[in-house]
Order: structure tokens, then C-alpha cells, then sequence
């Protein structure tokens, strides 16, 4: 007798028979396009029944059967744990399954009536290897939030719609659309079938906020998340008071403010946002209104070789984050924050304890606030107490950790400084300034300053000349 898993095994080795792995390289434009939308029509079979087996396995491990789940009895805390188990899928894969399983599944009735599954529209297109698995997903996914408050009739309707769209059977739906473009829809029926005005809404946004960090990815770590609509409104409304162009700089004429706003920008709207939000964090960690970690601030601890510092060759790793960073981002970091070098010996033994960090105190901080003003970068209007503060001759060359020696720059022309071409000198304990050739040719240091009282002296120190 031939058993369904004999007979899937055989399907398989039939499949790697006609199938070389290299195939596609070999085909033409046309062959390479059809041959793809053919594996897909098998995948989506495979797929419709990889579910239904995770939806039998689900039905098989429910709660009310205590210890006579077929998840517990196999030692798993859930139907997806053992779905993962025997399929060595990932967690948010098997947890797909199950959900699409169980929502395609039909049920029994208490005197063994055979019962609709929750989706029979999905489930029979799913069948029929006309859906995929992640546009059935979509539809379900969308659909079940509405499902509590749903007239039943419309909630039906939706179903038809959506699947008539995904398989583009219905009149005037030639073309099937993709998973992406059927959520776009799926949501908008989503919206029609819960009307129910604001509360409701808002209990379900406030169980469904969140934020997160993910994985790193290519060195960056992506963020994700949904805001509540009024924390969005906030956040907006910091980055596009950060986000247009404006001048600055009290010895400028107009026409070099015009120059600086016209090519001193040279971040992209995303990246302006994200130095925004680079400030907006530094000054929180500095509000000393945090929760202490051991007794000290929330501080990032980076660690550095310091033979890579000197040959500018290595990177560091800052606590909290798997992906290492950057020796100029573990410098920018040093500048602003300090550092305590600690000596090991061969065998890994502590030898020399440096003294501890070199930052600037609060107090020395808000005097060079009053010098300073804000970010001394013409153009730039990123405010005094959003700005780190930079030591002119880095700590390791010697400079000291003095007003004399530092100056307020935000983070993002703190962390350029190295490279974007700007000059920063002290003169006599007065910040001076040189703009990048490109935008100032032959352009010498000038004195610089965005401090209201100090541009209100010079204001006043030029009164006389024109009186008399
Ligand atoms: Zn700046």
C-alpha cells in the first residue's frame, strides 16, 4: 500500500529530476518568467497543505485536552513549537501556518456535524492552489480584527472580494494582484467592516503600540513599530522644526547665508531625521531624570583597543548592540563622553586602571552654552541643549577638558567633523570657524557665535560706530 508519505516522496524525487538546480541560468527571458510562475503554482499547493497539516497539529494540541495534547505529549509548550520542531522552520513561520491552518480548517459539531472552516472562500481558493499561502495570510489577517464587530454579511462580502481579487476569477479583475497590493484592499474593507468609532479604536491602538529594535542588518539596526497617532503628531512635529533649511551664524553676509542653506545641506530628509532623533536620545541620557543602571546614568560603555586607535585600523563594539562600530564613531563617542583607558596583561589581567573619564561638568556646560548658543555650523539650527560638546584638540593630543577647549556641535556635525571640511579652532577662548573650500573659497577663520546675549553685545558694540 502506497502511503500519502511515500507518495510525497516519490513526488519529491520525481521534482529533482526534472529540475536541475542550475536550470534557470539557462533559460531564455520568456522560459525564466513562466518556468517561475509554474514552481510557484506547485508551491502554492505544497503550501496550502504545508497549513492545513499545521492547523490538524493546532486542532490535535488545543488547550481542553490538557495533558493529551499532541504538543505536550511531545514535550513542546504550543502547536507552532512543534511545528517548528518537525519542520525546522522559523518561530514566525510555524505560528503563520498554524494561524492559516486553523482558519482554513473545517470544524465538527458536537454530534460530529461537519462545520464550515472561519474562512471558506480562503480555504477553498487555498485548496484549489489558487492562493497563495502569504495573500490567504494577508486576507485572514486583516479580516480577523473586524471579525468581533463585523455584520456578518459585509464580513462575508469582504472574504469574496478579497479572494476574487487575489485570484482574479471576478469581472473586471483580470489581473491577479500581489500579497501587497491585496493588503492595501484587505485594510480598506478592514476600516469599512469596524466603524465603530474612536474608543474601540483606541483600545486596539493602545494594546497594538510598540517599538523595537531588529536585527542588524548591513551594520544599521532597523527600527519598527506603531505609534499612537498623538506621539506620531509629537515626533513630527520635532523633526520638521529641525527638518527646513535656516541661516545662521552672526558673521555672515545674506548672501552667504543663501549659499550655506542652498548647498550646506547635503542630508536627505531620512537622514536629517535620524540625527534629530540621535540628539533628541543624548539629551534624554543627559536629563540625569532617567533610572540609574548600577548607580551611574545611563551611560554606553564602548570598548576599544587602543593599538587600533593608533593605526586607525580595527573596530570597537559598544555594549547593548550585536554589530561592531567604527573607530571614528568610537572616537566621536570618546569626544563627547570620555574614556578611561584600562591596561591588561598577557594573561588577560587588569594591570593598569586610567583615571576616569574626561567629560565636560554640567556647570562648564552651560557656560560654553552661553558662549556657543547652539551647533556652531552655519546653517545648521540644532539647539544648544540638543548638542554634544567637542573637544577641539582631542583629549589624547592633550587638550584639556576646559570651555577653552570645547564647543557645542550637534551630532551630526560632531560626528562629520573629521571629514566634512569645516575648520574649528580656538582664538584667545573664542570659538573661530573656516567653511569647506567647495562652499568658500579662499575663505579664512572667523569668529563664531549663536548665542543670543553675545550677538546682542556685538549688536550693541556697533551701535556707536553708526551714531556717530
Ligand atoms: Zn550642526
Amino acid at each position: 500500500m502506497t502511503t500519502t508519505r511515500d507518495a510525497l516522496e516519490q513526488l519529491r524525487s520525481a521534482l529533482a529530476g526534472v529540475l536541475a538546480f542550475d536550470a534557470a541560468g539557462g533559460c531564455s527571458d520568456d522560459e525564466l518568467l513562466a518556468t517561475m510562475g509554474a514552481l510557484e503554482a506547485v508551491g502554492r499547493v505544497v503550501d496550502a497543505h504545508r497549513a492545513a497539516y499545521a492547523g490538524e497539529v493546532a486542532e490535535r494540541s488545543r488547550v481542553e485536552l490538557g495533558d493529551q495534547r499532541l504538543s505536550t505529549r511531545h514535550g513542546c509548550r504550543s502547536a507552532a513549537e512543534l511545528v517548528e520542531r518537525v519542520t525546522q522552520v522559523s518561530g514566525v513561520e510555524a505560528r503563520r501556518r498554524v494561524a492559516l491552518g486553523s482558519a482554513t480548517r473545517a470544524g465538527v459539531g458536537f454530534t460530529g456535524e461537519p462545520l464550515e472552516p472561519p474562512y471558506p472562500l480562503v480555504a477553498a481558493a487555498l485548496a484549489g492552489g489558487e492562493l497563495g499561502a502569504d495573500a490567504a495570510g494577508t486576507i485572514i489577517r486583516e479580516l480577523d480584527r473586524t471579525r468581533p464587530v463585523a455584520d456578518p454579511a459585509s464580513f462575508a462580502a469582504a472574504e469574496q472580494a478579497l479572494v476574487t481579487e487575489a485570484t482574479g476569477r471576478g469581472d473586471g479583475a483580470p489581473v491577479r494582484c500581489t500579497a501587497d497590493e491585496l493588503r492595501v484592499q484587505a485594510q480598506a474593507w478592514s476600516i469599512f467592516l469596524d466603524q465603530d468609532g474612536p474608543e474601540p479604536d483606541d483600545e486596539r491602538a493602545m494594546r497594538r503600540r510598540g517599538f523595537r529594535l531588529g536585527r542588524a542588518r548591513d551594520g544599521l539596526i532597523p527600527v519598527a513599530g506603531d505609534l499612537m497617532p498623538e506621539v506620531a503628531a509629537k515626533l513630527t512635529r520635532l523633526f520638521d522644526a529641525h527638518l527646513s533649511p535656516r541661516s545662521g551664524g552672526g558673521f555672515m553676509t545674506d548672501q552667504e547665508r543663501a549659499d550655506i542653506a542652498r548647498n550646506g545641506e547635503t542630508r536627505t530628509a531620512d537622514q536629517q531625521r535620524h540625527d534629530v532623533l540621535a540628539a533628541v536620545i543624548d539629551t534624554a541620557a543627559r536629563s540625569g531624570e532617567h533610572p540609574s543602571i548600577g548607580g551611574a546614568a545611563p551611560t554606553v560603555l564602548v570598548s576599544v583597543r587602543a593599538s587600533d586607535l593608533e593605526t586607525g585600523r580595527g573596530v570597537a563594539h559598544a555594549d547593548g548592540v550585536e554589530v561592531p562600530i567604527s573607530l571614528r564613531a568610537a572616537r566621536h563617542m570618546m569626544c563627547t563622553g570620555g574614556t578611561q583607558k584600562v591596561v591588561f596583561d598577557d594573561d588577560g589581567r587588569i594591570i593598569t586602571l586610567g583615571s576616569p573619564e574626561r567629560c565636560f561638568t554640567p556647570h562648564q556646560r552651560r557656560a560654553i552654552t552661553l558662549r556657543d548658543g547652539g551647533c556652531l555650523i552655519p546653517g545648521c539650527s540644532v539647539p544648544a541643549a540638543w548638542c554634544e560638546i567637542h573637544h577641539v584638540i582631542p583629549d589624547a593630543h592633550g587638550g584639556p577638558t576646559h570651555p577653552d577647549n570645547g564647543v557645542l556641535l550637534c551630532w551630526f556635525h560632531h560626528r562629520t567633523i573629521d571629514t566634512s571640511g569645516w575648520g574649528i579652532r580656538m582664538h584667545h577662548g573664542v570659538p573661530h570657524i573656516r567653511p569647506p573650500a567647495w562652499l568658500d573659497p579662499g575663505g579664512g577663520w572667523r569668529p563664531i557665535t549663536k548665542s543670543p546675549t553675545r550677538l546682542a553685545d556685538q549688536r550693541e558694540r556697533r551701535e556707536p560706530d553708526r551714531a556717530a
